[in-house]
């Protein structure tokens, strides 16, 4: 009998975001498989085996869930966020393809990305064109990144950058910001959202000119904004970020 790997991702933090379409998948899976922290987030049931891993692992834990379903076991393997943005639904199809396809049935559940849970709480910096680039240089060569940068600030994208910063990469945002402050105005806003919809969540927004690597870290969402991207006065004080729906004239 064939198994069954549902891909599902928790969203930013909050059980709220958590859609019910993902909690169905999680409660139909006998296996869980993702990395340990996100699996603490899930309440598994007794009859719910946990397979936790480290972050570093991906290739091997989507190795594991397909064998697990290749056994004829039902698995849901976890993300945080969208399973599909820079996250294990990828990974799973590499090792799809590695072991040149397997009778499994493969289900992958939409989530609530960090880059969309971010720019709910500042109101609507993706109102317009943007784009998404992770700024680790892990799976890909720091070459790489400035070129997309580059080019997504010259074609005047909103960017929206996922991790930005860890412990390891603690100078990529720096030298990233630096790039974008000759291309993009002084006043741009940014907006650094770090654990959406978690307990410690932190919001600050800030000119491009203010805006520092230090103000982010692994759990940190950043959206720099486009030529359009403008501040509109809150009722209480502060200021809400949008990106207009109609395009700037270019001059
Ligand atoms: N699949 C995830 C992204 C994984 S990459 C998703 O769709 O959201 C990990 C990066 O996502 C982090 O470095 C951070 O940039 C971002 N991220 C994840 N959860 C976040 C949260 N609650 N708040 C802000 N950023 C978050």
């Amino acid at each position: 009998m064939s198994g069954r790997i549902h891909v599902v991702g928790l969203g930013p933090g909050d059980a709220r975001h958590l859609t019910p379409a993902a909690a169905d998948a999680l409660a139909a899976s006998r296996h869980l498989v993702g990395y340990g922290p996100y699996l603490a987030r899930v309440a598994a049931r007794p009859d719910q085996t946990i397979h936790p891993s480290d972050n570093c692992e991906e290739l091997d834990r989507a190795r594991h869930a397909l064998s697990l379903a290749a056994g004829g076991e039902t698995v849901a393997l976890v993300s945080s966020g969208d399973a599909g943005v820079f996250a294990m639904a990828a990974t799973l199809f590499e090792a799809l393809e590695e072991a040149g396809g397997a009778d499994v049935e493969i289900a992958v559940v939409p989530g609530v990305t960090a880059m969309t849970a971010a720019a709910a709480r500042v109101g609507a910096p993706l109102g317009h064109d943007f784009c998404a680039i992770s700024l680790s240089d892990n799976l890909k060569p720091w070459e790489t990144v400035l070129r997309r940068l580059r080019a997504a600030a010259e074609a005047d994208f909103v960017i929206a950058l996922y991790n930005p910063a860890s412990r390891a990469r603690p100078w990529q945002l720096g030298e990233a910001l630096a790039l974008l402050r000759t291309l993009r105005a002084a006043d741009t806003p940014v907006v650094f959202a770090t654990a959406v919809s978690r307990p410690d969540e932190a919001i600050v927004v800030t000119p491009l000119a203010e805006a520092r690597a230090e103000m982010a870290d692994m759990r940190t969402l950043v959206i720099v904004g486009s030529s359009a991207t403008r501040t509109v006065a809150c009722a209480g004080g502060g200021a809400w970020v949008y990106t207009p729906r109609k395009a700037a004239v270019p001059a």
